[in-house]
Formats: structure tokens, C-alpha cells, sequence
């Protein structure tokens, strides 16, 4: 697996490239946005924010823009907006620095096992719940004929939860399927993606919240 490690200084990017090595990646290591964009495409980019030329938001930007590259970025602590337009912007996760090398590895491999995972051919195509239509093959999500772009992540949870409609999906199997871990620290994320994506849907009602369980696929009007 090939890593691309955006990020300018060196007292990070330096161990943190050694680690990665040791841990069995490949990885280029690149200090710039315009480096980033140059390099040959990897299997991931863990992307930092704060770049000496352009910012980490205008990178992804334009990484998701020509591909699906799987994208960790690399923020700092207490950035919660930040992390919002991240994700919204169709990065796959995110780590808050300062991060443990073990810790960045486990999400690093949970975003590859989540990428790599097409549905099991078995698994029917295409699932209904009045006008919204989710297709499992070709990520396109409709309402009414009227496309919704999803980052990957919202997909996955609107995925999981219109596969059994009615049912409430845990927190903990969100956290277990999508992120291969049930880390407090990811919980929130989970509220930060649930909110996009009842956004997108443009009616909150799409995904109810039962308390201290999970979520369930909802019926707006109905
Ligand atoms: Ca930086």
C-alpha cells in the first residue's frame, strides 16, 4: 500500500514517514498542496491541513475532484468546523494531532478494509424507501430522479441503514462496520457525518435518532 504524507514540517513528517515504513507502507512524503497534486496517485493521502501554500481543504478539493483516493486529513485539536468541511468535502476520516502512530495506523487500515469492501454480490443492487432510491453498485443516491452527492462516508451510513429499513442501527455497529473500531473519540464523528447527511437529504426526518441506541432509516411526512 502506497501512502502519500502531505505535511510541511519536518519534526512530524520525519518520524511519522519512519513509522508508517515500519509499520509495511510505501510512502512518499511531500510538504506542499502543489506536491500533493503533482505526485503519482497513492492508495491514500494522510492530508495536513495547514500547508505553506494552499490549505488542506483546497488540496482535497481538488484530489476528490479527478479521484476517489481515500483521504485522512490531519487536523489539529479543537478545529470542530474544520473537521465539518472536511468531511463534507469528501475526506474518509480525519486524526486530531498530536496522534499515536498505533492509533493512525488502525485508521489508516479501517479506510482501505471500508474502500476496498464492494457489496457482496449477493447483495441486491438497488434499495427503495419511497422517493429515495440508493444504489449499491454505483453510489448514486436519488430523491424524486434528483441526484444527492454524498461523501463516502454518509453514503456508507445511509447504505447501512436503508439495507434494513425500520431497523435501528447502534452506534457501535456504525462505529464497527464503517471505522473497524468503537473509539469514544469517533462517536462524535458519526454525529458530524449523520448531521451532513440529513442536510443532503434535505429532511432530517430521513434519519431518526433513537436515543441511546443508533439510528434508523425514517419517513419524512409519513
Ligand atoms: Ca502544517
Amino acid at each position: 500500500m502506497r501512502l502519500l504524507v502531505v505535511e510541511d514540517e519536518d519534526s512530524i513528517a520525519t518520524p511519522l514517514a519512519d513509522g508508517l515504513r515500519r509499520a509495511g507502507f510505501e510512502v512518499e512524503r511531500v510538504a506542499t498542496g502543489a506536491a500533493a497534486l503533482a505526485a503519482p496517485e497513492p492508495d491514500l493521502v494522510l492530508l495536513d491541513l495547514r500547508l505553506p501554500d494552499m490549505d488542506g481543504y483546497a488540496v482535497a478539493r481538488k484530489l476528490r475532484a479527478r479521484s476517489r483516493v481515500p483521504i485522512i486529513m490531519v487536523t489539529a485539536r479543537g478545529e470542530e468546523v474544520d473537521r465539518v468541511v472536511g468531511l463534507e468535502i469528501g475526506a474518509d476520516d480525519y486524526v486530531v494531532k498530536p496522534f499515536g502512530l498505533r492509533e493512525l495506523v488502525a485508521r489508516i487500515n479501517a479506510v482501505l478494509r471500508r474502500v476496498g469492501d464492494g457489496a457482496p454480490d449477493d447483495a441486491p443492487d438497488e434499495h427503495r424507501a419511497g422517493p429515495l432510491v440508493v444504489s449499491m453498485r454505483t453510489h448514486r443516491v436519488t430523491i424524486s430522479g434528483k441526484e444527492v452527492h454524498l461523501t463516502p462516508r454518509e453514503f456508507d451510513i445511509l447504505a447501512m441503514l436503508i439495507a434494513d429499513p425500520g431497523a435501528v442501527v447502534g452506534r457501535d455497529d456504525l462505529l464497527r462496520r464503517l471505522w473497524g473500531t468503537t473509539w469514544a473519540v469517533q462517536t462524535k464523528a458519526i454525529d458530524v457525518h449523520v448531521s451532513s447527511l440529513r442536510r443532503k437529504l434535505g429532511d432530517p426526518a430521513w434519519v431518526e435518532t433513537v436515543r441511546g441506541v443508533g439510528f434508523r432509516l425514517g419517513a419524512p411526512g409519513g
